[in-house]
């Protein structure tokens, strides 16, 4: 039963792409199929990735306050969402944030604005960054992620040296305006199309977890495809409380694994990212998932904290993988876990007065 999914990774392999039913069928396979389903996308992300794994650091440099009502965001307007608002960042502050994730091993920079555009000013400000960034570290990758581009913004950030733009598409088309009313699914479009033909590479993706069917899911990622996104961040939903997505929660971890290998399927050699909600949603499958996706987020997200970065850069290494550009040794494989283990004592259950942990 399982072999076919051997035989698909064969197909893709060979240079045969998925279809729109093999995409649905990696997403309906059973629980006792799953390690098939992980073992087939496994293939195709050590035939293009190696054991490599691409890690990615963010930096806020203007949080929450944004005009636009995207359901799924705790920045929109309206948010009710405890979560830090602040203005642009000094470029000074925005260059140590980014130095503090190039310490932690990441080889891309991305720096993130709310809002639901940049202006000029914002794109000059932006570069200035960057261009200061690049001369510290001018080995570092650097995607912008500023929302939806005007005419000309997107070759102003090339010339000034970013390498990459991020403008997710989120869900699919037939789902689109159910998650957002601000702005269009065109929209979208229109801008990772601006960041590509300016000469940045399109960094695009989606978010799991909108009440999206299967075949939604499927219609997202071949959109991704069809539109040549080179690094494809897989979010899944953080229900913020004080969004009107608060509350849902339709994704498990084995959803989880099963949308990765869809996208690992469907873009056999684009950088698969698990992005938002990675410790959340996949909790105990982290580690698999990293034999399917090659890529993820050091530390904390935009407006959330993610696992502690040494426990991100553990789950590399125990899984077998290196970080991608790592020349110092944090991502040898062979490394012992880190000094900080010694074991907690019990200080609880049998012997205390203090209730079991059970
Ligand atoms: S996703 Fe971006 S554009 Fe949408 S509300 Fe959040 S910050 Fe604004």
């Amino acid at each position: 039963m399982t072999r076919r999914f051997d035989d698909l990774a064969d197909a893709v392999l060979a240079g045969t792409p998925a279809t729109t039913d093999d995409a649905l069928d990696v997403l309906r396979a059973t629980d006792e199929e799953l390690l098939a389903v992980v073992a087939a996308a496994a293939r195709l992300r050590r035939k293009h990735f190696g054991n490599t794994v691409k890690v990615n650091y963010l930096v806020n440099l203007k949080s929450g306050l944004c005009p636009e009502d995207c359901h799924y965001c705790s920045q929109r307007l309206g948010s009710q969402a405890d979560i830090l608002k602040y203005t642009w960042l000094k470029p000074d502050e925005a260059i140590e944030q980014a130095a503090a994730g190039l310490r932690g091993g990441a080889s891309r920079i991305c720096m993130v604005s709310s809002g639901r555009g940049p202006t000029d000013r914002d794109v000059d400000r932006v570069a200035g960054m960057v261009g200061a960034l690049k001369q510290e570290h001018p080995d570092v990758e650097v995607c912008a992620c500023l929302g939806l581009l005007k005419d000309g913004q997107a070759e102003r950030l090339r010339a000034a040296g970013v390498d990459a733009y991020n403008h997710n598409l989120n869900t699919a088309e037939s789902h689109h305006d159910k998650i957002v009313t601000s702005h269009t699914y065109a929209d979208r479009v229109d801008t990772v199309t601006k960041a590509k033909d300016a000469g940045l590479s399109p960094c695009s993706g989606l978010i799991a977890g909108l009440g999206e069917s299967d075949e939604q899911v499927a219609e997202a990622l071949f959109a991704l495809r069809d539109l040549g996104s080179d690094s494809i961040p897989v979010n899944f939903l953080m229900p913020f409380d004080g969004t009107p997505l608060e509350g849902t929660w339709d994704l498990t971890p084995g959803r989880c694994l099963r949308i990765l290998a869809m996208a690992r399927i469907v873009c056999p050699d684009k950088e698969i990212r698990i992005a938002g909600g990675r410790e959340m949603h996949l909790r105990s499958l982290q580690g698999l998932a990293l034999h399917v996706a090659n890529s993820i987020f050091l530390g904390d997200y935009l407006t959330s904290e993610g696992q502690a970065a040494e426990a991100d850069l553990e789950l590399i290494r125990d899984n077998g993988f290196v970080v991608l550009g790592a020349d110092d040794g944090a991502a040898d494989p062979g490394r012992p876990a880190a000094a900080t283990h010694d074991p907690a004592k019990r200080r609880r259950g049998a012997g205390t007065d203090l209730p079991a942990n059970a």
